[in-house]
C-alpha cells in the first residue's frame, strides 16, 4: 500500500501531505466513500460542518480498526458560526458528530471580511487548541491581509490556509506568503473540480509522456510543489488512482508544460468578496 509522506506544520506536529476530500459527498454515501479512501492507503480526511456529512465521516472512523492516532481528521466551522461563543458551541457538535474526543486540525473555513467576525473566532480556536482539544488550528481562504490582522490582535500563527489552487489558479502569491510565515498551503480543488483542467492539452500531453493519468500528473504537481492536497472522488478506482502518485517524478520540462495552463481565473468564488452564512 502507498506510503504517504508527512509535512511538519509551525506547531511542531505533522501532516499526512495527500487526503481525501469529502465536498459535495452525500450524507449516506460518506461513509463509504471514506471506508473505501482508508482501504486505499488515504489517513487524512478532509470534511467541515458546511459539507452536512461529519457523521458520515464518524461512522468510518468507528468502523474503521485504524488506531485513532494513524487518522488526521480536518474539519471547518460553519460561516454562520463564527465568532467566539458560536465557535465554542459549532465545535462540540462537530465532534459529537464526528465521534472523536481531539480533533487533530480545525479550519475557519473562510474569512468572511465584511461581516469582521474573524479575529474573535480565531480566539475560541487558540482557547480550543490551549484545552487540548484541538491539536493544530488553521484557516481557508485567508488573504494575506487576514493574516496581518491575526497577527496583530492573536497570538498563534496559523498551522495551514488550505485555498483553491491548481495549475489554471497557482497561487504564487499567497504561496510565497505562506513560505515567509511558516504557513502551510492547502490545496483545494485540486483537479479544478472536474471543470476542464484534467482535459487541459498540456495536462494530457504530460500524462501521455508519463504513462500517467491527468489527475495523477496534477496531484504529483501539488506533491512537487510541497502543497498539501485533499483530491475528492466517490469512484473506487478513482480513489485508489489519486492516491497512486509517489511512484514518478515531473522534471522541469514537464513542469514548463504544465505552468502555461495557469490563466489566474478561479473556478470558485473570491475570498474577499464571498459573503455567504
Ligand atoms: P477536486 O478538484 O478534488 O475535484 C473533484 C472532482 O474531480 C470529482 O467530483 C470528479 O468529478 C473529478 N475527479 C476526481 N478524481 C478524478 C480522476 N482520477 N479522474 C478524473 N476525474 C476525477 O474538487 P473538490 O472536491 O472541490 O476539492 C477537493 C476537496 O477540497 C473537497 O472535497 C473539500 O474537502 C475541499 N474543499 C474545500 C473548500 C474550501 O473552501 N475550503 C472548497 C472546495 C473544496
Amino acid at each position: 500500500m502507498t506510503t504517504i509522506p508527512h509535512l511538519t506544520m509551525n506547531d511542531g506536529r505533522t501532516i499526512p501531505q495527500l487526503g481525501f476530500g469529502v465536498f459535495q459527498i452525500p450524507q449516506d454515501e460518506t461513509q463509504v466513500a471514506v471506508t473505501t479512501a482508508l482501504q486505499a492507503g488515504y489517513r487524512l480526511i478532509d470534511t467541515a460542518q458546511g459539507y452536512q456529512n461529519e457523521e458520515g465521516v464518524g461512522a468510518a472512523i468507528a468502523a474503521s480498526d485504524l488506531p485513532r492516532d494513524e487518522l488526521f481528521i480536518t474539519t471547518k466551522l460553519a460561516n454562520r458560526d463564527q465568532g467566539y461563543d458560536k465557535t465554542m458551541a459549532a465545535f462540540d457538535a462537530s465532534m459529537t458528530k464526528l465521534g472523536i474526543d481531539v480533533l487533530d486540525l480545525f479550519l475557519v473555513h473562510w474569512p468572511l471580511p465584511m461581516f469582521d467576525q474573524y479575529v474573535d473566532t480565531w480566539r475560541a480556536f487558540e482557547k480550543l487548541q490551549a484545552d487540548g482539544r484541538i491539536l493544530s488550528i488553521g484557516v481557508s481562504n485567508f488573504e494575506s491581509e487576514h493574516f496581518e490582522r491575526l497577527s496583530a490582535e492573536t497570538s498563534v500563527v496559523p498551522a495551514v490556509n488550505q485555498i483553491e489552487l491548481h495549475p489554471q489558479f497557482p497561487q504564487a502569491e499567497l504561496r510565497a506568503y505562506h513560505e515567509a510565515h511558516g504557513i502551510l498551503t492547502e490545496s483545494w480543488g485540486p483537479l479544478g473540480q472536474g471543470k476542464g483542467i484534467l482535459e487541459n492539452e498540456h495536462i494530457k500531453s504530460v500524462a501521455q509522456a508519463k504513462g500517467k493519468t491527468p489527475a495523477q500528473v496534477v496531484l504529483r504537481w501539488h506533491v512537487q510543489l510541497g502543497l498539501l492536497v485533499i483530491p475528492k472522488s466517490v469512484t473506487p478506482a478513482r480513489i485508489a488512482e489519486n492516491i497512486d502518485v509517489f511512484d514518478f517524478e515531473l522534471d522541469d520540462d514537464d513542469l514548463a508544460t504544465i505552468a502555461k495552463v495557469d490563466t489566474g481565473v478561479r473556478v470558485g468564488a473570491d475570498p474577499r468578496t464571498f459573503d455567504r452564512r
